[in-house]
């Protein structure tokens, strides 16, 4: 690649590729996808239809909007989908920020967010959590930015944010104030349902993870009608499949797949936390399919170790606030006993 980078729009050139992960089938960990497997709703839906490949998409998802608004008791015109939650990220930027503008982000979180603020040509303004991973709602309203996203349940740490602290920040916070929900099928506290409630509050949702379709790419995003209409008219039309739109609806359909897999991570998390804990890890409090653990030996060592084991689990180890921790999700039974196994055999080796 050439290394003169001055051609690139001045806020992308620091980007470098995503985690990337050579894989030789090993067991994944690293992802917090739904360890049951494919949404079996949506794969039946793809046994059992074909399509007319010859035909655009309907623009804007109407069939699928209509059974969120159903779900989530709001009205079709709250709701846009599009591919992946983290299209819908690119489309708050795009739609409500200016070249320049500030976007505040909370330290740690999902590391994609500068991503999404700085390609579209503005400032992230990282303002740490607390001690506790909770958040600080004085200095994020006082960076006076355009715009706030914060992850609850968040990730890497696991931990929802106390609603109280997000219910003052949508109110005090002079901007849009972004809550990303990719995870909060497991902590059962969204704001989803309440988007009509406030004039600066957007809600993003995933069908990447509780809901088991990650390949198929279908994320959505909830406002009040006057937001909704501001994206939806910067949103690339025909962005969501129609293959993919129809296996959502499926899969929205049967919301009993979703509580046996939200009773699963319910059951099988306290288990992997004591059984992380007997190892010697200090494990943080989780409201997610995942959680953040700080390692009794080097990450890195950890990591590999685990790898050459045929078990990937994600590395926080090298940045700072997560010094040395890992994140694995939280898997079936067996599937847990195994990470603690293997993880035990790393350890050993070690001494
Ligand atoms: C996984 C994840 C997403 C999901 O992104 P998709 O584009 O919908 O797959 C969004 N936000 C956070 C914090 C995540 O961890």
């Amino acid at each position: 690649m050439d290394a003169d980078r001055s051609i690139m729009r001045e806020t992308s050139r620091g980007f470098e590729r995503y985690y990337n992960p050579k894989l030789h089938g090993e067991i994944r960990l690293d992802t917090n996808t739904n360890v049951l497997g494919s949404n079996p709703a949506a794969a039946e839906y793809l046994r059992t239809h074909t399509w007319d490949l010859n035909g655009y998409p309907d623009t804007y998802s109407g069939g699928l909007r209509e059974a969120l608004g159903e779900l989530y008791g709001l009205n079709p015109d709250n709701i846009i989908a599009g591919n992946g939650s983290d299209e819908m990220l690119d489309v708050i930027f795009k739609t409500f920020t200016n070249w320049g503008d500030d976007t505040a982000v909370p330290f740690p979180s999902y590391s994609l967010y500068d991503y999404f603020v700085k390609s579209n040509g503005g400032k992230a303004i990282m303002v740490d959590l607390t001690d506790d991973f909770q958040l600080d709602v004085d200095a994020l309203v006082r960076t006076k930015a355009k715009v706030t996203i914060v992850p609850s349940p968040n990730n890497p740490t696991g931990n929802c944010f106390r609603r109280k602290d997000l219910e003052d920040l949508v109110s005090r916070f002079d901007g849009i104030v972004v809550i990303d929900e990719a995870y909060s099928e497991y902590s059962g506290n969204g704001f989803i349902d309440r988007v009509d409630e406030f004039d600066n509050l957007i809600v993003t949702r995933t069908f990447s993870k509780a809901y088991a379709m990650a390949a198929l790419r279908v994320g959505y995003v909830a406002s009040n009608a006057k937001l909704s209409e501001m994206m939806m008219c910067v949103k690339i039309p025909y962005s969501l499949n129609s293959i993919s739109e129809g296996a959502a609806i499926a899969a929205v359909k049967d919301q009993g797949f979703i509580r046996r897999s939200v009773e699963l991570v319910t059951e099988q998390r306290p288990k992997l936390i004591k059984g992380l804990e007997k190892l010697g890890f200090e494990v943080f409090p989780s409201d997610s399919n995942f959680v953040l653990a700080r390692s009794p030996i080097d990450h890195k060592v950890l990591v590999d170790g685990l790898k050459a084991r045929n078990v990937l689990i994600r590395d926080f180890g090298s940045k700072r606030r997560t010094e040395n921790c890992v994140r694995p999700t939280v898997g079936t039974e067996e599937l847990n006993t195994l990470l603690l196994e293997r993880t035990e055999e790393v350890i050993d080796e070690c001494h």
